[in-house]
Parts: C-alpha cells; sequence; structure tokens
C-alpha cells in the first residue's frame, strides 16, 4: 500500500498465477502446459519472421491470424477478435460487454480471473454453486443478469457440458451477453462456434496456450456477432493498438495450418489423461470426469494440502487451492506418459507409508 496509489488499486485482489519455478528438473503438472512441444511449421514461421521487419510496427488488427481462424472455423474476419492470450481478450470482454444494471453469473467454483476482472472493472457478481457432482446446472441462469460466463469444460473441475445445454442456455437468455470460454475444448468437449452465427449474443473465446502448446507465444481469440467483436476492437484500440507482436501472429496463424500435429497431440494429451485416469484409480483417487488436459482428483483419507506438498518435496508440483468445496482435491496438468509415471511413482511412495492403500 503507498499514498500514490489510486483507490480502485488498493481494493484490487489480483489473480495469482501457478508458479513457474526456476528449478531444473522438475515434473512440472501445475499450469495445464502441453507437454508436447508447438508444431514444427510454428517454429519455422516465427524464425522466418526474425530479421529486420522487427523494426516496423505488427499489423494491428493481426489480420493473417484473424484470416486463419476464420477459414478454419468457417467464419468470416469480422467475427473474430484476436488478442495477447485469451485472459487479455476475457479482460476485454468484461469491459466491453458487460453490463452495469444487474450482476453477471458464473460458477462458485471456476477460473478464478473472473472475480478478478470484476474487481478491475468494478462489475457486480453472483456465484451459482455447481451441483454436488460439480457440473454446471443451465437452470440455475434462468435470472436477470448484465452477463453469463463459464468454461467449458470448466476450470478446474474438468468437467464439460453437452453443447445442447449451452444452446438451452442461449434459447433462454437472449438480452445479455453469454460468454463461453473453451480454453480446453480441444481436449474432449464440443465446441459451440457452430452456434455464433444463430445466436448473436454469444461470444466463445479459446486460447492457443494449452492444445496449440504456446502458452509462451501469448495468443488468444474470440468469435462472435461482428458487433460484439467490434466493441473489443474499441476497447483494444483505446488501450493498445498491437497486442499481438509480429512473431505471434505469424506462428498462432501456422499452427491452424498444420492440422495433422495438432490431431496427433491432442489425441496423445487425451489417451495419457485416460490412463492417468485409470493409475490414479488404482491409488484410491476418485476424479472428476475430465475432457480437459488435466484431472481434478482427491483422495478419501489423505490430505490434498498434504499430497501435494510431498509431491513438491520429490520434484512433482501440481495445483492445490485452498478454497471453499476444492480444497481436498489435486488439480493435475496431464503430462506425458513419462512425466505421469513419474507422478505415480512419487503418489504411491507418499500414500502406502501413511496407509493410505
Ligand atoms: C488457461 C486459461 C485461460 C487463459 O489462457 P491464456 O494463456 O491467457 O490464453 C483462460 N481461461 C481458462 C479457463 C484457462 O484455464
Amino acid at each position: 500500500m503507498s499514498r500514490f496509489w489510486s483507490p480502485l488499486v488498493s481494493r484490487l485482489s489480483p489473480y495469482v498465477p501457478g508458479e513457474q519455478p526456476k528449478i531444473a528438473n522438475l515434473t512440472k503438472l501445475n499450469t495445464n502446459e502441453n507437454p508436447y512441444g508447438p508444431s514444427p511449421k510454428v517454429l519455422e514461421a516465427i524464425r522466418a519472421e526474425v530479421g529486420d521487419r522487427l523494426r516496423l510496427y505488427p499489423d494491428p488488427e493481426g489480420t493473417a491470424l484473424k484470416q486463419a481462424i476464420a477459414s478454419y472455423h468457417g467464419l468470416q474476419t469480422n467475427q473474430v477478435f484476436v488478442g495477447n492470450g485469451s485472459d487479455e481478450v476475457l479482460a476485454f470482454i468484461f469491459q466491453a460487454l458487460f453490463q452495469h444494471n444487474e450482476p453477471i453469473l458464473f460458477p462458485d467454483v471456476t477460473y478464478s480471473f473472473y472475480p478478478v476482472y470484476c474487481g478491475l472493472y468494478e462489475i457486480d457478481y453472483r456465484l451459482i454453486p455447481l451441483a454436488e457432482d460439480f457440473s454446471i446446472r443451465i437452470a440455475d441462469y434462468a435470472q436477470p443478469n448484465g452477463g453469463i460466463i463459464f468454461p467449458n469444460p470448466n476450470a478446474p473441475t474438468g468437467r464439460a457440458l453437452a453443447l445442447a445445454e449451452i444452446e438451452a442456455l442461449l434459447q433462454a437468455n437472449t438480452d445479455s451477453v453469454v460468454v463461453i470460454d473453451e480454453a480446453y475444448v480441444d481436449f474432449g468437449a464440443e465446441s459451440a462456434i457452430p452456434l455464433v452465427n444463430r445466436y448473436p449474443n454469444l461470444l466463445v473465446s479459446q486460447t492457443l496456450s494449452k492444445s496449440r502448446s504456446l502458452a509462451g507465444l501469448r495468443v488468444g481469440f474470440a468469435v462472435g456477432h461482428p458487433e460484439l467483436i467490434e466493441a473489443l476492437i474499441r476497447v483494444k484500440d483505446s488501450f493498445n493498438s498491437y497486442p499481438l507482436d509480429r512473431l505471434a501472429i505469424v506462428g498462432a496463424a501456422a499452427s491452424f495450418a498444420d492440422e495433422p500435429y495438432f490431431q496427433q497431440t491432442r489425441q496423445a494429451v487425451m489417451a495419457s489423461r485416460e490412463a492417468l485416469v485409470a493409475e490414479m484409480a488404482k491409488l484410491g483417487f476418485e476424479t472428476i470426469p475430465s475432457a480437459a488436459n488435466f484431472i481434478f482428483s482427491r483422495h478419501p483419507a489423505q490430505d490434498a494440502a498434504k499430497i501435494a506438498a510431498s509431491l513438491r518435496e520429490r520434484g512433482v508440483i501440481v495445483r492445490h487451492f485452498r478454497k471453499p468445496r476444492i480444497d481436498q482435491y489435486l488439480r493435475i496438468t496431464v503430462g506425458t506418459p513419462a512425466q505421469n509415471a513419474t507422478l505415480i511413482a512419487a503418489l504411491a511412495e507418499i500414500l502406502v507409508p501413511a496407509g493410505g492403500l
């Protein structure tokens, strides 16, 4: 706190990202990065862009990337917005499209950046409790609101909602913007993108950080009705005209041009996830059905915080949230088969002496 801070800054409670430890030889399963590298074609495109051209500003609209995304998803370019990670895209969405007449709605257990944006933009929100099994009940969102947002699959539970449920929500909620945050959709859920031509209040955000292995490049996007996209462009151009640099634009565009690599790596992650869930079950863990590149698991006999601390001592980092309803769960990123084996071996060591089996 400083007397120079604005009152708003004093009231903020910023998002706390999962740690990026600087220790060698860690098995890092805490921030849902992809265990496989980006497509070689992405690296090639980035290398080709490195040169004298970097003295020039990038295209402020990232047109080449918008075109790649639009053609990949069968949309028009004016239905696409691109930004510096989907976190930035989400920030613009909160500022541009959530109204202030009623609270916005999101689940009690969800991406913890949403309340942070509400604090930054002074937007009221109401938490809608997930069902006992951590599913989102669409009927609970039938109430006056200034907007609705949730991830599908949800984070940190991994549970997905069927597209028909999302369409039912859109049919019941036509007067405010509905945002589906599809950060993990490529790992087994149905995208709502095919609905954007029919629902002018639907905005779908995605990221290249997870399924396209580009967390370090910082690229996210949103698709929806051109009027919603225009609102985001207005905010962007009042904040930073060039959120995506030259390397990000060409690298991200190249990712959409390498479909075989994308399919191969996402299938590998999904297969490893199912194998990991089975191994965890043998150790007594209960796991929420996951359509994401992470699992959300609890052990009925062992404290989650203690397991996370013991894993850390063994060089395996997972995420534990000290929050109501979920403080006995661990969120574990699906790694390579070798990383998952390291995790399972460490867990077996931790659980056996404690009588957890
Ligand atoms: C990872 C994540 C994002 C943000 O991804 P970026 O790296 O900023 O593109 C957004 N929403 C959810 C639910 C996430 O888990």
